[in-house]
């Protein structure tokens, strides 16, 4: 099976304990404010990164050990909403970064958001309601009365490219920016597999069963919190029947009559694209 490399970024690694006192020279900070980050205006746009040591006069929280990534270690600080920012840095929400920061810095960036919300969703233990105090040893919580460890949560969902002869089934929901059109995805529900999750969820958005699947790849959607798992696979049977809820528009189309599809890079995207390549 050949996978396709369209996932480059390469990953923060989580590495404990955290490095007790790195140089200067070797840490990183991400800003955040509120679920928005920081980011380097002027002169230049397109870094979330800053460098140690932070500007003076900025009030910020204690920092968060991210991880490390090379030679370097990555650090997340909160900074009050209304504070004052450096100078040339601006704030943005983290998705609308997508495209405008390279993708490795932007993987931290969404990172960090996610972490500094953990933590701050976490601070009191869900059963007995506790104080919760951060785990050494990995990326967790955990309760100072009933020692319950919380991790971050990951919802898993797949993404699943339909084809039939030369013709692949795209489909428009009613929440689609720019409408979009796009494949057909959805939440894995506890106790189902993926493949089962495939076929749940074609059924219930465009009515048909499919076979053959393939896995394709998979990308982290960290907005806020979900692991796209791509497949791709055959039509089976049955016409394209549409619920008008969660989707408003389906049908098959030919390479040469796509509709308009999400620009970015996303799996979304790549599974297009592959397809268009007759890679998949
Ligand atoms: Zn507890």
């Amino acid at each position: 099976m050949e996978h396709h490399p369209f996932y480059t970024v390469r990953p923060l690694l989580p590495i404990y304990p955290e490095p007790e006192e790195p140089s200067s020279g070797q840490k990183r900070w991400i800003l955040v404010q509120n679920s928005s980050v920081l980011f380097l205006h002027d002169p230049t746009p397109g870094t979330v990164l800053i460098q140690s040591p932070l500007p003076t006069g900025l009030t910020c929280s204690e920092p968060v050990y991210l991880g490390t990534r090379e030679d370097l270690f990555y650090y997340a600080a909160e900074i009050p909403v209304g504070a004052m920012l450096p100078e040339g840095w601006r704030s943005s929400p983290v998705r609308e970064l997508s495209g405008k920061v390279p993708d490795n810095d932007m993987a931290i960036a969404s990172y960090a958001v996610r972490i500094l919300d953990f933590d701050r969703s976490n601070t009191f233990c869900g059963r007995c309601g506790a104080q919760t105090r951060p785990l050494t040893t990995e990326r967790a919580r955990i309760c100072t009365a009933c020692s319950r460890i919380t991790y971050p949560r990951i919802s898993p969902a797949i993404i699943v490219l339909i084809k039939k002869g030369e013709e692949v089934l795209l489909a428009r929901s009613p929440n689609s920016p720019l409408g979009f059109f796009s494949v057909i995805a959805g939440f894995n529900e506890p106790g189902e597999n993926l493949e089962q999750t495939v076929h749940r969820e074609v059924d219930e958005e465009v009515g048909i069963t499919v076979r053959n699947l393939r896995y394709f790849g998979s990308e982290p959607w960290p907005f806020p919190d979900s692991l796209m798992i791509g497949f791709v696979a055959d039509h089976a049977g049955g016409e394209i029947r549409i619920d008008n809820l969660e989707i408003e528009a389906a049908g098959w189309f030919t390479r040469d009559s796509l509709p308009p599809f999400p620009s970015k890079t996303s799996i979304t995207r790549s599974l297009i694209e592959a397809w268009i390549r007759r890679e998949v």
